[in-house]
């Protein structure tokens, strides 16, 4: 992490790839850990609000400069000193954007039980944080009942592709938003009902023809919370999962909050790390044969190797994803 940014992160000055450094695998000391072979790391929207000054608080760390970034990974143990862990072992975890590291704090790691033997990109995708944050903020806030309408926004990303079929599970009509035509194509594969383009489409047109919405997945904020808020139900539910417009630039002021006390909304904001430990054991009993029977569709965006990092997590700011974006550092 070489910058903190202003406005959109750039690649190779916001974050630089550095070759520089080696570590001899053979005979760098283990301290009681294990070393780490990097298989794929995720990008996440984020990652973003972890470019700052390490004086503001918030609800992850700041990255510190001059040191790697660092998020959700799935890597293989090459030596072990601690007994939990044998070479060949594969573990997910929080990883540092490293191809090789060494670890002492085993207990941030969990071993990867792969018995569907899923590729190891979805460990960090529909199996993985986003999975579970769809999965464990559903279950927890949608309160849904078969014949409702939901509206789930970026319905083509890692989050909202999922949330769109869980919502289908639950018998809901599904309207979902995206920033491209073949996002919209996807959303329509996994099963929305009404798919749009909220670049050429406006949000508030949909939504006044599709619904009144009884449930809204918000990961972007903004105007298309405003729109939201105008075509909610009486006792909608809103899940607060994510406010990407404002990740990069000025927040936009929405001007009808007054629509929560008019229509009795209820508003749940969450952090998936919360959820998590209620969640987490349903979550891998369903979703990961759900997602090796095909029941449950996901799409990826993969970038071999580190060096795109930067790029991928531009585009991830940008919308120029086409999908869960992993970065593939090593295949086995
Ligand atoms: P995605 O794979 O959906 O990628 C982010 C997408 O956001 C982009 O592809 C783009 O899609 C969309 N986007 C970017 N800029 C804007 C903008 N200005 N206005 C509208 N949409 C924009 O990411 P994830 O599925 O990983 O994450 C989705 C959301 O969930 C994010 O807001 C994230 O912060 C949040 N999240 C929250 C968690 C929690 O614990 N609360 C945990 C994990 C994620 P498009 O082409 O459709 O514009």
């Amino acid at each position: 992490f070489n910058e903190i940014p202003t406005g959109y992160p750039v690649p190779g000055q916001t974050t630089v790839y550095d070759a520089s450094q080696t570590i001899d695998l053979e005979n760098v000391p283990l301290n009681g850990g294990f070393l780490l072979k990097t298989l794929v790391l995720s990008i996440d929207p984020y990652l973003r609000g972890r470019m700052r000054d390490a004086s503001k608080q918030s609800y992850s760390p700041a990255f510190q400069l001059g040191q790697p970034i660092s998020n959700y990974g799935v890597g293989v143990v090459v030596r072990s000193e601690n007994s939990a862990f044998q070479a060949g072992d594969h573990v997910y975890g929080h990883f540092p954007f490293q191809e090789y590291f060494v670890q002492t704090q085993a207990g941030a790691f969990r071993k990867v039980d792969n018995k569907h033997n899923l590729p190891w990109n979805v460990f960090v995708g529909a199996v993985g944080m986003p999975g579970q944050t769809a999965y464990a903020a559903w279950k927890e806030y949608a309160n849904a009942k078969k014949g409702e309408v939901a509206f789930v926004t970026t319905g083509a990303g890692a989050v909202g592709s999922l949330v769109i079929q869980l919502a289908k599970k639950d018998g809901l009509k599904v309207i979902a938003s995206a920033g491209s035509d073949e996002k919209v194509q996807f959303m329509k594969e996994i099963g929305a009902d009404v798919a749009f383009n909220y670049k050429t489409t406006k949000t508030s047109e949909v939504l006044a023809k599709e619904g009144p919405i009884d449930v809204y997945w918000d990961n972007v904020g903004g105007e298309t919370l405003e729109a939201a808020l105008e075509a909610a139900n009486r006792h909608a539910r809103f899940i607060e999962c994510g406010m990407i417009s404002s990740y990069n630039q000025t927040p936009y002021a929405v001007s009808n909050l007054m629509n929560i006390v008019a229509k009795e909304i209820k508003i749940s904001g969450f952090i998936v790390g919360t959820l998590l430990p209620k969640y987490q054991e349903a979550f891998y009993t369903e979703i990961p044969s759900m997602i090796a029977s095909g029941e449950f569709k996901l799409k990826e965006d993969v970038t071999k190797g580190l060096e795109g990092a930067g790029e991928a997590i531009l585009a991830v700011q940008k919308g120029t994803n086409t999908g869960k974006s992993v970065i593939v550092v090593a295949d086995q």
